[in-house]
């Protein structure tokens, strides 16, 4: 996604728990801890994988986004489809996805990354832009508001 930025990946973290699982200090039912709400987000707004669940490997895994900020107001907290979020990004200026990664079989659930989205991470894509375009960006985004 073009306005995807401050990417935070946890797959070590994740290698880190799998290790302890493997090593017996820590169980399966701590790991597998999916909760009522994160299994129907799972279920209704998540995105199959074809990567196997490292822990019971009968099952696929599934991805769940949710989204935070200030903009979302009484969405924030919620999961969104994949294809939703970047809508979001050209609508609002910035917000926050964190990604689950969950078994629908044996409940193993792990944070798989976090990332920013929104239209103000367009700007910096914007390599081309001369110093002119810099000033005159913030009256037009205020006109294009205006019309609104
Ligand atoms: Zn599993």
């Amino acid at each position: 996604m073009r306005t995807q930025r401050q990417v935070v990946d946890y797959s070590l973290q994740k290698r880190a728990v799998l290790r302890e699982l493997l090593a017996g200090r820590v169980g399966t039912y701590d790991v597998c801890d999916a909760s009522p709400y994160l299994k129907n987000a799972a279920r209704f707004h998540g995105e199959p994988t074809d990567r196997r669940c490292p822990i019971c490997r009968s099952e696929n895994l599934t991805l769940v986004h949710y989204i935070y900020g200030d903009e979302l107001k009484q969405s924030a907290g919620q999961a969104r489809t994949l294809t939703e979020l970047p809508v979001l990004a050209m609508t609002l200026r910035e917000f926050q996805v964190f990604v689950v990664e969950v078994c629908l079989g044996c409940d193993w659930n792990h944070l798989v990354e976090q990332y920013l989205l929104g239209r103000d991470g367009l700007a910096g894509d914007n390599d081309g832009a001369g110093e002119q375009d810099v000033a005159v960006e913030g009256a037009g985004r205020r006109r294009r508001e205006a019309q609104r």
